[in-house]
């Protein structure tokens, strides 16, 4: 009995001594982030200016060409051609109607319109009007949609004083992020839109390895803030997240003559 207990307590010992090492293991990135913090406070104070000045390398100089269009921009729509896109379904050429005015409106029934260029992440901007003769309402007044590389839909809606579901109203990512403020114009003015697209990532295997992203700007007015893309923009079900290439802009068709002047796009990968 005597062994037993004498065994018992060296046993006990050496577990106690085991966890004091575990848990002096533990403080140890505390100690470490101490002494990162510490590091600025041993350094000299910096009494000129100068020493935090960076000149290089210096960014390149935009200008602004005809619409207030970035000199670095790919310019998709400046109203004189639709030569920079297609029919969606069947590739042929794009016959949505030109305007005088430099814009171009949906042709009901023409069906969808993509680039031909494919693209990754970047910065577009554009501009759209709903039809000017009020008819329907809800999702069948005014409504259009960007879809990025031919499967994330910013939704196009003419939502002034035309209540509908808000993960579907004008400048919703469709069926996941309703806008944070409707800054939608009265319906027979223009809308700009400017939105940072940010395009998933897969891994060789197919797997989704960082989530894309959009910032939404509708009028100059913040709509939304580097949201999440959670995948494809549903119309009915949940997004799937299917690997896929760089892909084109896409143009909706849903049956309204809404009219698109304006379009520049810059790629940011
Ligand atoms: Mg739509």
């Amino acid at each position: 009995m005597k062994k037993l207990t004498y065994l018992l307590l060296i046993g006990f010992s050496i577990f106690s001594c085991t966890k004091k090492e575990a848990k002096k293991k533990e403080v140890l990135p505390n100690e470490m982030v101490e002494e990162e913090i510490a590091i600025p406070t041993t350094k000299k104070e910096i009494t000129d200016p100068k020493e935090t000045e960076i000149w290089e390398p210096e960014p390149k100089v935009v200008s602004f060409t005809k619409n207030n269009t970035p000199s670095d921009a790919i310019v998709l729509f400046d109203g004189s051609n639709l030569d920079l896109w297609i029919t969606a379904k069947d590739s042929t050429d794009a016959s949505w109607t030109l305007q005088s005015d430099d814009s171009m409106t949906v042709k009901p029934g023409a069906g969808d319109i993509q680039t031909k260029q494919n693209f990754g992440s970047i910065q577009l901007h554009l501009e759209w009007s709903a039809p000017n003769l009020v008819r329907g309402k809800g999702q069948e007044r005014g409504n259009s949609g960007i879809f990025f590389q031919n499967r994330y839909e910013v939704q196009i809606l003419d939502s002034y004083q035309n209540r509908t579901y808000a993960n579907g109203q004008a400048t919703a990512i469709y069926k996941q992020h309703i806008p944070l403020v409707n800054a939608t114009k009265a319906t027979d003015q223009w809308q700009t839109y400017d939105i940072i697209f940010h395009a998933p990532v897969f891994d060789p295997e197919g797997k989704k390895v960082k989530s894309g992203s959009f910032t939404v700007l509708h009028n100059g007015v913040l709509v939304q803030d580097n949201v999440e893309i959670l995948g494809t923009t549903e119309y009915i079900g949940f997004p799937k997240n299917e690997a896929h290439e760089k892909g084109p802009i896409k143009l909706q068709d849903h049956g309204n003559p809404v009219q698109y002047r304006n379009i520049w796009v810059r790629e940011l990968d």
